[in-house]
């Protein structure tokens, strides 16, 4: 299976070569794919944020040629209405996700920079959102990739891999080594 890698207001160029060399144990081929996307609907001026579904939707709607998944990587900070925040969004059993990197910055929380912890924590959140593409819920297992996190402690708390259940369901989606150590 291949992977599309769409950096939409994204500038951390060290931070997408790592996380693109990191997911490339689990993907055939990664492109790092450039589309216009058009983030003015999603805009909310009111919280200074971006609706992450609708941003999910224009991309889906302008109907990207290359086969495989495609994962949004940015720094807008995104929402859904019911929550102040999301780090990301994904299609259940879809081809589309979005991932932003926003709050996983240490510097959001504190004064210092940690560009290993905001790759960790990167990749963690991307290998939820492609969990969900491939058909994954959210697993109750706390160190498990697929575990739902509020806030980047329990994003820190989860391993760096999915739980043995959740690879075992991942075993004919298409994706390599779904048991990666
Ligand atoms: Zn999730
Ligand atoms: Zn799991």
């Amino acid at each position: 299976m291949n992977l599309n890698i769409v950096p939409l207001k994204f500038s951390n160029d060290p931070l997408l070569r790592k996380l693109t060399d990191k997911l490339s144990l689990y993907f055939d081929e990664i492109k790092i794919f450039y589309t216009p996307v058009n983030i003015e609907p999603a805009y909310n001026s009111a919280r200074r944020q971006y609706h992450s579904t609708k941003i999910l939707e224009s991309i889906i709607k302008s109907n990207p040629e290359e086969s495989g998944l495609y994962l949004i990587l940015t720094e807008l900070d995104l929402f859904v209405p019911v929550l102040t925040h999301v780090f990301g969004e994904a299609q259940l059993k879809g081809r589309f996700s979005i991932v932003s990197v926003c709050r996983l910055y240490e510097e959001f929380y504190t004064a210092e920079s940690n560009p290993k912890l905001v790759l960790n924590r990167s990749f963690k959140e991307a290998l939820h959102e492609i969990g969900h593409n491939l058909g994954l819920y959210h697993c109750r297992n706390w160190e498990c990739i697929m575990h739902s996190s509020n806030n980047v402690e329990e994003i820190d708390t989860k391993g760096l891999f999915y739980c043995k259940e959740c690879s075992d369901t991942l075993k004919s989606s298409g994706i390599k080594h779904p048991a990666a150590t």
